[in-house]
């Protein structure tokens, strides 16, 4: 049965970064369970007209089971996990037992740019480096692929993208593409997937604050929520780290009925140098963190890279109504308007984090993910 709260789904979509940032702040004021507000700036080009920040709500705050919620880590992918995060508010008085970290807007310029990368075209999910780790480099095939992903000029209306990325796709092969293309990279600012040189305001913050808000947690699970991978309206777990005998077993246990990708070892995804949950795991908040990146597919892959391609060239070379026509496209990539969509992801995006507390209260949580 649907949750009763899943009824007003659609008013939990905001239109706009702006919105989407005073509906968050909004539910955090009104819900009845004990928080902490907090607001983290970040860089803006236009700091008297909008604030940019990344808002952080805690619940909790003493409970040693921690749930993590993000949003917002690739900008224009926002929306549908600020609309999951704004459903769960509602709710969230129900889990006293529970610390609930929500993390919203992650990458506050891309959210509202409609831009997948932040104020330095960087992609967050590659920028997380550990200290041992250079930015520097770029696949082979990448290179070879740059002036067909990063054309320097103005998007046109006719460019052939598609059927000269089915070429390339019948050269290489789907998953090495996949993988030379998105993997991330460290040669190209103005490029696709460009892993930044040095770390991101984001990282800044969290590095600085996030051990602060995690503090005294035994046991994390952490949802990062994304859109624009994998079968439209369905949603499939990813890791990017390698998971030990009992990460697998709760995978298994609780969260079994959702499609499951480790390390981009399948076709559905593929493997990130600098990504967001292996940094989350190395940085020993807690001795059990378990990071799931929530995708929630919505266009075919060359569809979703065309749109990638068309915003980041218009971007650099276009005009800004060029830009804004573009953006407006890639929000919809990763945000269809479909109803059936917005209230297909929204309930499983509940399902998850309903799994999620469950596994936190479970009294065998100890049992499952000891060492
Ligand atoms: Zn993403």
């Amino acid at each position: 049965m649907d949750h009763p709260i899943l009824a007003h789904g659609l008013n939990y979509f905001a239109d706009n970064y702006a919105q989407a940032r005073n509906k968050f702040r909004q539910a955090c004021k009104f819900t009845s369970a004990q928080h902490r507000l907090h607001a983290f700036k970040l860089p803006s080009d236009n700091p008297l007209l909008t604030e940019l920040a990344m808002d952080v709500c805690i619940m909790n705050p003493d409970a040693s089971q921690t749930l993590v919620l993000s949003s917002g880590l690739h900008g224009v992918e926002g929306f549908l996990g600020s609309a999951i995060q704004c459903a769960f508010l509602e709710c969230a008085r129900k889990s006293p037992s529970i610390r609930f970290v929500l993390l919203h807007g992650l990458n506050p310029f891309g959210f509202e740019h409609l831009r997948r990368g932040n104020e330095d075209n960087v992609d967050l999910n590659r920028n997380f480096l550990l200290p041992d780790e250079e930015f520097q480099g770029a696949p082979a095939t990448y290179q070879k692929l740059n002036p067909l992903l990063n054309p320097p000029s103005p998007p046109r209306a006719l460019d052939w993208f598609r059927s000269r990325a089915i070429l390339a796709i019948a050269k290489h092969g789907m998953q090495p593409i996949k993988q030379a293309v998105a993997g991330g990279q460290y040669e190209y600012p103005k490029g696709l997937f460009f892993g930044g040189r040095t770390p991101a305001s984001t990282q800044l913050v969290l590095r600085q604050e996030m051990a602060d808000w995690l503090r005294g947690s035994d046991m994390i699970i952490h949802l990062d929520f994304h859109t624009g991978l994998g079968k439209r309206g369905a949603c499939s777990l990813l890791t990017d780290y390698p998971l030990d005998r009992q990460q697998r077993n709760l995978l298994s246990r609780k969260f079994g009925r959702w499609r499951f990708s480790e390390g981009g070892r399948d076709n559905l995804a593929y493997s990130t140098s600098g990504s967001f949950g292996r940094w989350c795991v190395k940085m020993n908040f807690a001795l059990r963190y378990f990071y799931l990146c929530a995708e929630f597919g919505t266009y075919g892959p060359l569809h979703v890279l065309d749109g990638l391609r068309r915003e980041n060239q218009a971007y650099w070379f276009g005009s800004s109504s060029q830009h804004m026509q573009a953006a407006r496209k890639l929000k919809d990539l990763f945000c269809p308007v479909a109803t059936a969509w917005r209230k297909r992801c929204l309930k499983e995006g509940f399902g998850l984090i309903e799994t999620a507390v469950e596994a936190l209260q479970e009294g065998d949580i100890h049992k499952i993910m000891s060492p």
